[in-house]
């Protein structure tokens, strides 16, 4: 039989997601939370999700996860459903990741995310008593019963969106025109993605170079033999430069958030490791950042492309607390 080895728990219900946060983006910090618990753990060989994924969003989901394309995902009502799914699943020996994700529309209370892993173990213990009426309140009831499970609150190891959470998403618009702007085509999008969603770079063993993103290609010297992935800090960047965005500023691709938030924050990270990334300045309205501002990361969407959004990481305060190391 297979149990718990492992859980993290993010957004317990009652927070609120921010207006850039979906389903995917949620699902995929809870699994970042799982892993920062649980490094140990090896990547799992299935997944089963509870809640509301739509198809583009199971597809980044496992795209994020580094599994192959077409990978199952079956999607469970709730999350007693879904454990009980993957502890029926037998033979492999490998871990079943579990993800239950709550997202009401236009992120409103009771948004909440949880991640499991599922290993040979332990018994599966299946909640009983009566279902709860929101897959929000089974989350929090299953993080409060998980030994070891890291319980990130609000907005995790950041300082609370300010960004109106009820202001109605920007527009989705199938087969819209490409952006004149930083147009980057879906298949390059889809190269990068990993890099980029997970802030890899590779270290060069020839002249110690750490290139940003992944690219199999040193910066410093051309090699392209033994270069060695490394995993930036996600949330140990430092603010190097600042800037914001304002109307008739920004690239076309970034025309719908503009109209409906305003103008956005860009800022050069500075991580330990030595390299500097151009990202996004989550929650934008009454930043405190500045230069110097020590600021975590977040997945976020960004921009709808050819009628899917897309999606990268944002940056977003740095508070001190017990996940902010
Ligand atoms: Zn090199």
């Amino acid at each position: 039989m297979r149990g718990v080895v492992a859980g993290a728990a993010y957004r317990p219900e009652g927070s609120a997601a921010a207006w850039d946060e979906d389903g995917f983006t949620l699902a995929a910090s809870a699994a970042e939370a799982l892993q920062e618990a649980r490094p140990d753990l090896p990547r799992p060989d299935s997944v089963v999700v509870a809640g509301a994924f739509g198809t583009p969003e199971l597809e980044d989901l496992t795209r994020f996860l580094g599994l192959p394309a077409g990978t199952v995902v079956p999607r469970e009502p709730t999350l007693a459903s879904a454990v009980a799914h993957a502890g029926s699943v037998t033979g492999t020996g490998g871990l079943t990741l579990v993800i239950g994700v709550q997202l009401r529309a236009g992120g409103q209370e009771g948004d909440a995310a949880l991640a499991l892993a599922i290993g040979e173990g332990a018994s599966v213990s299946v909640p009983t008593g009566p279902p709860p009426e929101t897959l929000g309140a089974e989350i929090s009831g299953w993080s409060a019963g998980i030994a070891g499970a890291r319980i990130l609150s609000g907005s995790g190891s950041t300082a609370p969106s300010v960004a109106g959470a009820s202001t109605p998403d920007p527009p989705l618009v199938p087969g819209q025109p490409v952006a004149q702007g930083a147009y980057v085509p879906w298949a390059r999008y889809l190269e990068a993605t990993r890099a980029h969603w997970s802030l890899v770079a590779e270290r060069c063993p020839a002249c110690g170079t750490v290139t940003f993103p992944a690219g199999r290609v040193c910066r410093g010297c051309g090699a392209r033999d033994g270069l060695v992935p490394l995993r930036l800090g996600r949330d140990s960047g430092v603010i190097a430069a600042l800037t914001t965005i304002g109307p008739g500023g920004q690239p076309t691709e970034f025309d719908p958030q503009v109209d409906a938030h305003g103008p956005y924050g860009v800022a050069i990270v500075e991580f330990p490791e030595g390299v500097r990334a151009t990202l996004q300045v989550a929650d934008h309205a009454g930043s405190p950042l500045a230069l110097g501002s020590p600021v975590a990361t977040r997945l976020r969407r960004t921009y709808p492309m050819e009628g899917r959004w897309r999606y990268a990481r944002k940056v977003l305060p740095r508070a001190p607390g017990p996940n902010s190391d």
